[in-house]
């Protein structure tokens, strides 16, 4: 029995995983424990949750079923970007023009204070700031990709709209016009969540490993975790952050778990293009690629709704095929052979924004489902929003991302 869902996460050898990471010191759970809050899972959603609340003072304990850093985090692609999956255009005719703004902008917000405690904290995970190249495609055409432009500046965002000519002058990608925005990053997602879990490690916090959340009994005033092991844990409040394994017992809220594929290809013998943006196409299904470490192109994509693991990892030749076709096809410079190749679960939801928040009828109980294509970003959405709800604050866009609202 567990507190959540069991899935094969990710499959193949990522490229983050031949690079060295700090360790993250884990103990072993042998005896019953109190504390102020229990964090359940260890990935860059854990990660940056209890770095946040160890700054507000709280003493946190985290487990994971598996260990720091091993589960989807490791499989991330790590394009940090504030643009929401759904265009800001489409999600305005969804949930209406003031609430998707405030989604919108929010996102950006998130985006930047990860920026700012990367270097508050002296952190460095490879990070890089890069502009995103957002490709006319089968979701919006160039009249769809003019619309989205005045959406966006109309909510306060920098963005220029490209013509087929002015991208192919600039990037070489021939028959796309494009948006242009700036203020995203590229990382290492390993790197990142290891330097929020050490961050959050040296102001006291506590990690369990393996150790598995088998239930939560809520009391009113706190709650009790029970795990596999036996020993059980006491807190204040208990935060499921634990991925694409879906915590039983919270509203769905319409996210749904897919699957995805992606490559690393070899070092590029030379300059891949231009400033090294990172692109994406407003396709679905879509193709996405940066500069990733040793000058290697990340590409994925290919996304499909189901979410059996054995077929999705025995497609992973004809995905990552189909991938390098499309890389080619888009950018006939660049050399596609893969040196990784990977594929796992990925997550989505309705209008492309996370859920999270105190969990209806688990009192003391609080999760972030961060899911989408800006996952990490919504990590860090994830601990500014739970900070305030456990420490009793208010924060002006709860209502966004709350297991109570209606959109
Ligand atoms: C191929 C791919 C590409 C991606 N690309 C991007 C990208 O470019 N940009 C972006 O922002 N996002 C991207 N994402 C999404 C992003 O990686 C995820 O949103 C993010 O890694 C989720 O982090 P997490 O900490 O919530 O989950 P995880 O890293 O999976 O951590 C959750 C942890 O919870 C633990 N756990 C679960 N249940 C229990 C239990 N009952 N008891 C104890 N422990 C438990 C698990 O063992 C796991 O370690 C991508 C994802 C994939 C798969």
């Amino acid at each position: 029995m567990s507190a959540t869902q069991h899935r094969k996460l990710r499959t193949g050898r990522t490229v983050w995983q031949s690079i060295p990471v700090a360790r993250v010191p884990e103990r072993r759970l042998r005896r019953d424990l109190a504390c102020d809050v229990v964090v359940i899972g260890a990935g860059i959603s854990g990660a940056l949750i209890a770095e946040r609340l160890t700054e507000d003072g709280l003493d946190v304990v985290m487990v994971d079923r598996r260990g720091p850093l091993a589960g989807s985090t490791t499989a991330s692609t790590a394009l940090l970007q504030y643009e929401l999956d759904l265009p800001l255009c489409r999600l305005a005719r969804r949930i209406g023009p003031a609430r998707a703004e405030r989604l919108w902008r929010r996102s950006k917000l998130a985006l930047d204070a990860l920026d700012e405690r990367l270097h508050r904290l002296g952190l460095d995970a490879d990070c890089v700031h890069r502009s995103s190249l957002y490709l006319q495609g089968d979701v919006l055409d160039v009249e769809g990709l003019r619309e989205e432009a005045s959406a966006r500046r109309h909510a306060g965002f920098e963005v220029s709209f490209l013509t087929r000519g002015q991208v192919r002058d600039a990037y070489g990608i021939k028959g796309r016009a494009a948006l242009l925005s700036h203020g995203g990053m590229a990382a290492d997602p390993r790197k990142l969540a290891s330097g929020f879990l050490r961050a959050a490690l040296a102001r006291g916090a506590r990690l369990y490993a393996p150790v598995e959340a088998t239930g939560i009994d809520p009391l009113v005033s706190g709650a009790v975790v029970h795990t596999a092991g036996g020993p059980s844990l006491r807190a204040r409040a208990v935060v499921f952050a634990t991925g694409y394994e879906m915590p039983k017992g919270v509203p769905r809220m319409g996210h749904r778990v897919t699957s995805t594929w992606a490559l690393a290809t070899r070092p590029q013998p030379r300059a891949a293009w231009r400033d090294e943006v990172m692109i994406s196409e407003a396709s679905d299904p879509y193709l996405y690629l940066r500069v990733g470490p040793q000058g290697r192109i990340l590409c994925g994509g290919e996304d499909e709704a189901f979410i059996d693991q054995e077929t999705r990892d025995a497609l992973i030749p004809q995905k990552i095929a189909a991938l390098q076709e499309k890389l080619v096809r888009l950018l006939p410079q660049v050399r596609p052979e893969a040196d990784y190749a990977w594929a796992g679960s990925f997550g989505a939801s309705p209008t492309g924004s996370p859920s999270i928040g105190a969990v209806p009828g688990m009192r003391n109980c609080f999760a972030a489902l961060g899911y989408g294509g800006n996952g990490i970003t919504f990590s860090m959405l994830s601990a500014q929003v739970l900070s305030a709800a456990i420490g009793g604050r208010d924060d002006p866009d709860a209502d966004l991302f709350s297991f109570r609202r209606k959109f």
